[in-house]
């Protein structure tokens, strides 16, 4: 599958399995300097191979595509640009991880599976959508974390590969889901750091045994 043709079925399939409702979230991959994004303001059950654009992370200027890129476009650059062994991001505005967003509370490790993602999702502070201060705000929180939520907006997940990014954006909204649950019977059982690394010690052999 080409890069563009990826990041639409990656796109839709946010959309499809409910991370992303109308036109919000963006999807890219790294390919070297540049990126291929989704683009901004088209509703994704439209969306084709020929409008994601192609994008220079050093300078943002679009290569290729005549649509208007992501408005998160400064985002998902500066993160790339952060560590380049980051090879693809999905931002969501999944339901319940977005709760916690809206209530700055980070998501707390009340199931295993967050593990190769962090010890907890933490919260990136407000800055308005589109902007270089929450792409700066994005870089500081996600730290080593391979997600981060967004104060009274959303999600990022971040991957090797665009799979990686996207099936971290679904835990997230799994375990914020879980974590609300616990919240909602007054029963929090966070994991410790130890539960956390043995339970990823154990994914190792998970995905390649
Ligand atoms: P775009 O349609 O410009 O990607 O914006 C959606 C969004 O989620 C902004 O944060
Ligand atoms: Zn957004």
């Amino acid at each position: 599958m080409s890069y563009k043709k990826e990041v639409v079925f990656y796109a839709q399939k946010a959309s499809a399995n409910g991370l992303s409702e109308g036109t919000a979230g963006n999807v890219s991959i790294r390919n070297g300097d540049r990126m291929y994004i989704t683009p901004s303001a088209l509703p994704y059950d439209q969306m084709e191979e020929a409008d994601v654009l192609t994008v220079d992370i050093r300078t943002g200027a679009v290569l290729e595509g005549e649509r208007k890129p992501s408005t998160e476009t400064p985002m998902h650059r500066f993160i790339y640009l952060k560590d380049d062994r980051i090879g693809a991001i999905v931002h969501t505005h999944s339901r319940y991880a977005t709760m916690f967003a809206c209530a700055h509370m980070p998501i707390p490790p009340v199931h295993y599976v967050i593990a190769n993602i962090g010890r907890e999702i933490p919260v990136a502070p407000y800055a308005t959508y589109g902007s270089e201060q929450l792409a700066h705000n994005a870089v500081q929180t996600l730290g080593d974390n391979n997600g981060t939520l967004l104060a009274n907006h959303g999600v990022i997940a971040i991957g090797d590969h665009l799979k990686e990014a996207y099936n971290r954006a679904e835990v997230i909204e799994e375990v914020a889901e879980l974590a609300y649950g616990s919240y909602m019977l007054k029963s929090l059982h966070p994991l410790s750091d130890k539960d956390l690394d043995d339970a990823l010690e154990n994914f190792k052999m998970y995905i390649s045994g």
